[in-house]
């Protein structure tokens, strides 16, 4: 309807008895048309001052009502792309950050098999457990499996063990020779408990080390009492 002749016919028609009115039931399904004037019901309305009124807001209340809605949706999204964007940031952080020497050895213990988080060239040897690594199965004979790309060991010792500066060997088994040697440092987390083991750590680069089975020997610096375990480069 053209918006003057509608401005007119708001006051044009009044009907105060509301004579041969459609009811709001109708209204309603007309100002919910794209084209009201399809709806058989259009003819008494646009003769109507009332009825046309009542259309009218009818159709203003569901603009302002689908205005509403596609806001919320807007803002539901920017909610949701925030969320994301938070969970990427804490991914990237949680990546990008190194656990702690007293997380690390909290996660070795509980689990009791390595398994460790974060740096992938961790492998831990378990003084209890003697098979366990990051990322490796053991080998069927209980071997502990270093892949070249370890570059570190850490050895779980018992809770008496004394801290300080040890030495680490890969000897071959049947000469006995040694084919590398490391230092490590053996220490407890700050807050750990008496009964925390202490934590054996030695960097290693294993990458000119021939594949093959070795004793992995280990003692700290001046005692002549080695520990040994069977491993195998890979
Ligand atoms: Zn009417």
């Amino acid at each position: 309807m053209h918006a003057l002749f509608q401005a007119a016919a708001l006051h044009a028609f009044p009907n105060p008895e509301r004579i041969g009115c459609p009811g709001r039931t109708i209204l309603e399904e007309i100002a919910g048309l794209p084209w009201p004037s399809q709806h058989p019901a259009y003819e008494h309305v646009k003769t109507c001052s009332p009825c046309l009124r009542e259309m009218l807001e009818l159709r203003a209340a569901r603009v302002r009502a689908s205005k509403k809605a596609i806001q919320r949706r807007v803002l539901w999204l920017a909610g949701l792309a925030a969320a994301l964007l938070l969970c990427a940031l804490g991914l990237f952080l949680l990546r990008g950050r190194k656990p702690s020497f007293e997380e690390l050895a909290r996660a070795a213990v509980a689990h009791g098999s390595g398994n460790l988080s974060a740096d992938p060239f961790i492998a831990v040897v378990d003084y209890q457990a003697l098979n366990v690594e990051r990322g490796h199965q053991p080998a069927a004979s209980g071997e502990v499996m270093l892949a070249r790309s370890t570059r570190g060991i850490w050895i779980l010792l018992g809770p008496a063990s004394s801290s300080g500066q040890y030495v680490i060997e890969l000897r071959n088994p049947k000469l006995g020779n040694v084919s590398a040697q490391y230092a490590g440092t053996a220490s407890k987390p700050a807050k750990s408990a008496a009964d925390f083991p202490v934590i054996l750590r030695a960097n290693v680069d294993l990458s000119r080390v021939p594949s093959g089975r070795y004793i992995l020997a280990w003692d700290r610096t001046g005692s002549p009492d080695w520990d040994y375990e069977a491993v195998r480069v890979k």
